[in-house]
Parts: C-alpha cells; sequence; structure tokens
C-alpha cells in the first residue's frame, strides 16, 4: 500500500516506508549529530525513521591525523552506519546524496534524481574546508575531514620522504622534506605534531641517503598566537612543546599563495613538497537547499530547540548549525557539541511527536577544549582547570576512545596506540599504487 507521508517524484523513494502513517523523520548526515538522533529515535512506536548519508560510514573526525600521519588505519576510525543502528527496526538508512529541499513539498532531493518525503527533517550535514576564495589552493594543501583526505595526506608524507632518498639534488632534498601545515588550531597543530613525531621518532632509522629526523615541519598560522581558543599560558606551552618536538611554529604568518612546489608567507617563498589545510571551514551548503538566510560561513541559525529559525519542521545541528549559548556566545564547531545537540533533539523529538510536549531549550555542558601536541603532551582547558603535558595527554586518550563508536574499536585504537608509544613505530605506513600515483603528480617540481 502507498505510503501517505511520501509524497516522491519520479524515481520514487527507493525503499518504501516500514509502517503506514507513522511520523517519518528524515535525518541528513550520520555523522556525530544525525547518529545520535537517530539513536534517540530508535525502536520508538510511531516513528519511523530515514537516516540519509552520502558516505557508508560514521567517522570519527578527531582521529583522522592519526590515519594521515600512519598511526591508525583507516578502518579504525570509521564505522559502517548500517551497522551502528541495524538493531532499530523503525530505522532504514540509505546510502545517497542529497542536494536539494522542497520546503513546499516537504521532500529533500537527492543527487542520482530520487526524493524523499518528510514530516520532520534533520539536517545534520557538517562542514567542509574554506579557502577562503582560493579554491585552487585544495589540490597542493588537501585538507583533513574525510578518510580520502587522509589517505591522500598519508601518501604525499610518506611518499615525500621516499622521492628525497632517490633524488641527487640537495635543493629538491630540502623542498621534498619541507612539509608546512596552514591554520595554527588544534587540527594543525595536532598534524605538526604527528608529522614531527612520524619523522623524528618512526621513520628515523628507515632511510639511508635522507635524515627524516632533520626534516623541516612549519606550523603556518596569521594570528599571533596558535590555539587561539585556548587561554594564553596554554597556547605558550604548546608552542614550546612542538619548537621541542622539531616544528618551527610562524605566527603572525598570513599565507598568500600556495602551487605545486611551495607556500609564499609573507613575501617569502617556502618550497615544500607537502602541504596540509587546516585554516578554515565553511557549513555545508543546506542553508542554500533550504533558501534560508545564513551566518558567515553558511551555518543555518537556529533557536534555542535547534529548528531552524522561521521553520517549525525543519532542525539543524552540528557544524552545519549556527546555535548560541544562554550568553549569546556561538558554540563551536566541536564534536561534543554536535553529539550533544543530536541527543537533546532526538528526545526533543520524541517528546514533541510522542508525547505531545513542549522540550526545554537546549543547553551545552562543556567536557573540556582538548588538543595533543606530541607523545606525552597534550592541553586540555575545563571551566578553570587546565592541563598541560601527561595528565592532559592521558585526559585526551581517554576521552576520544571513550567516544569511538563501536566496541572493536575501541579495542584496536587502545592496543594500536599501546604498541605505538612502547615501540614509538607507526603501524599503518603502507601505501597503494594509486595513492603512490595520485601523490606524486602532486609533489612534482
Ligand atoms: C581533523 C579534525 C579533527 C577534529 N578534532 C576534534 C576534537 O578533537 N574534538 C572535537 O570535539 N571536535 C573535533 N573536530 C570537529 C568535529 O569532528 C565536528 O565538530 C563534528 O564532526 C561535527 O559533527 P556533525 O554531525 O555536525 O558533522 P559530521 O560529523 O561532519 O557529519 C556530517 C555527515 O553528513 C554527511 N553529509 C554531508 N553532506 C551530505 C549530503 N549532501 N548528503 C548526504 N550526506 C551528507 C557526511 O558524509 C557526514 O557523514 C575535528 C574535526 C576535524 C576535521
Amino acid at each position: 500500500m502507498a505510503d501517505p507521508t511520501d509524497r516522491s517524484r519520479t524515481p520514487p523513494d527507493p525503499a518504501p516506508a516500514q509502517a503506514d502513517g507513522d511520523h517519518h523523520v528524515v535525518i541528513v548526515g550520520g555523522g556525530f549529530g544525525g547518529l545520535a538522533v537517530a539513536q534517540e529515535l530508535g525502536s520508538v512506536a510511531g516513528l519511523r525513521v530515514t537516516l540519509l548519508d552520502r558516505r557508508n560510514h560514521h567517522l570519527f573526525q578527531p582521529l583522522l591525523y592519526q590515519v594521515a600521519t600512519a598511526v591508525l588505519s583507516p578502518g579504525e576510525v570509521a564505522e559502517p552506519i548500517r551497522r551502528i543502528v541495524s538493531r532499530h527496526r523503525n530505522i532504514r538508512v540509505l546510502l545517497a546524496e542529497v542536494n536539494g529541499v522542497d520546503r513546499a513539498e516537504r521532500q529533500v532531493r537527492l543527487r542520482d534524481g530520487g526524493a524523499i518525503a518528510y514530516d520532520t527533517l534533520v539536517l545534520a550535514t557538517g562542514a567542509t574546508h574554506s579557502y577562503f576564495g582560493h579554491a585552487d589552493w585544495a589540490r597542493h594543501a588537501p585538507g583533513l575531514k574525510t578518510l580520502d583526505d587522509a589517505r591522500a595526506i598519508r601518501a604525499r608524507v610518506l611518499l615525500a620522504f621516499e622521492r628525497a632518498e632517490r633524488t641527487s639534488d640537495p635543493a629538491e632534498r630540502e623542498r621534498l622534506t619541507t612539509f608546512a601545515v596552514v591554520g595554527g588550531g588544534p587540527t594543525g597543530v595536532e598534524m605538526a605534531g604527528a608529522i614531527a613525531g612520524l619523522s623524528r621518532q618512526a621513520l628515523a632509522r628507515d632511510f639511508r641517503a635522507v635524515d627524516p629526523t632533520r626534516a623541516r615541519i612549519l606550523l603556518i598560522e596569521a594570528a599571533p598566537r596558535i590555539l587561539g581558543t585556548f587561554p594564553e599560558h596554554l597556547s605558550a606551552y604548546a608552542t614550546k612543546a612542538l619548537e621541542r618536538l622539531g616544528v618551527t611554529v610562524m605566527t603572525l604568518s598570513p599565507v598568500e599563495a600556495i602551487d605545486e612546489v611551495g607556500v609564499t608567507v609573507k613575501g617569502s617563498r617556502i618550497p615544500a613538497a607537502t602541504m596540509v589545510w587546516g585554516a578554515g571551514v565553511q557549513a555545508s551548503p543546506a542553508g542554500q537547499w533550504l533558501g534560508v538566510a545564513t551566518e558567515r560561513g553558511g551555518h543555518i541559525r537556529v533557536g534555542p530547540d535547534l529548528a531552524v529559525e522561521g521553520l517549525s519542521d525543519v532542525y539543524a545541528l552540528g557544524d552545519v548549525a549556527m546555535a548560541r549559548a544562554e550568553d549569546g556566545s556561538a558554540l563551536p564547531g566541536l564534536a561534543q557539541v554536535a553529539h550533544q545537540q543530536g541527543h537533546y533533539l532526538g528526545k526533543a523529538l520524541r517528546a514533541r511527536l510522542v508525547a505531545g510536549q513542549r522540550p526545554a531549550p537546549f543547553r551545552f555542558r562543556s567536557r573540556g577544549n582538548l588538543a595533543v601536541i606530541g607523545r606525552n603532551s597534550a592541553v586540555v582547558q575545563w571551566d578553570r582547570v587546565s592541563l598541560k603535558g601527561f595528565p592532559a595527554w592521558l585526559v585526551w586518550g581517554i576521552a576520544h576512545v571513550y567516544l569511538l563508536v563501536g566496541f572493536q574499536n575501541r579495542l584496536v585504537v587502545t592496543l594500536r596506540w599501546l604498541w605505538a608509544y612502547v615501540t614509538y613505530q607507526r603501524g599503518a605506513r603502507l601505501i597503494s599504487e594509486r595513492e603512490e600515483a595520485a601523490a606524486a603528480r602532486h609533489q612534482q617540481a
């Protein structure tokens, strides 16, 4: 029997509804936010849920830099979305990319031409990199957002040493062993520290013509200090800790150009074969799909209940949304914000749609601001408590293992870290021929 809430055009909704008449919640995005909403709505009578994602896996982005620097393998930081929610019969998962919303028809449009009707729509599509109007820089300095990004960066880093080993030109060897990380936020700090760990420890004895311990690693930041969202004393600690690892921290250094052979900073040319972008983010285009006014960066404005301003049946959360704390400050683009919002919104929808109640507004409870620098070294800021060094590193490790989805991932990641800690080795150094060819194309002088 046709589902009265599905008003799909041709081609029709690829999987018919589970139960006629149930309220249909469509969630776009199986990241931290969307997945938490789905989990709260799982097995709730009277609701059916469709979770759409353009990838088949939920990705734990906070550990991507460890994939990019060969500590972890891609499969250890991702989990199939289908598996995570498989026990909930009222949730169906569809692998599909959304590219529009028809608010009048209450449908999301799919890139392949299909459409899915909703009664309530939840947008949790995250964010992507922003190159501040220089889209051409993306080819030379990839950002770190997906498993493909992490694999590509890993291949470039490892291949740079391989090519440096073979060249007889000292200037080219210098360029190949120069790594420029743009952006001194947590991602840039983590990347720079991890490349330093890889070259100074894991690769130290593996080459003959090139000495990886002499690799030049630059962390380039336009602002006066790195980790600008942390208190000054923790930024200062992070700078010193990075310098001890062999990273050159360049502050007040806006990047002016990036091309295949290097980066220009404050008028100076720095030849570098491997560049990584960690400087800016912009929201996914979901605000454009809705045709609503957005904040700078494309973030969708939402109210205290995470409903999109002016719309009662569409919600947005996580990195795609701009939600405000009680004091009016914007909530940061963090996994913990998306995760808490997701659980809040799932419970709120349950209360509203099943029990007919009016839920209380969302309140963010900060679990602290964390950034890891290297082995035994991290910074943590939580309320008035700040930690640095080994205690902070321990807190960081426990928090990340705890948040990983799936027992198997938690176990494997913990064992991998223990192994890497004891042996200084990186277990995920293999690159495929395809990755190698792609990396080589970008590193030609
Ligand atoms: C390298 C890195 C390190 C980080 N480290 C930390 C950290 O240490 N601590 C912390 O709290 N936060 C960290 N963050 C931020 C954190 O990962 C994000 O804030 C969080 O992932 C946001 O969750 P989300 O659900 O909004 O979006 P995401 O987790 O990005 O999920 C969005 C989902 O939507 C899907 N999607 C997007 N567009 C479409 C479409 N058109 N159609 C279908 N599906 C779509 C994507 O495939 C994805 O699965 C880090 C981020 C990065 C990139």
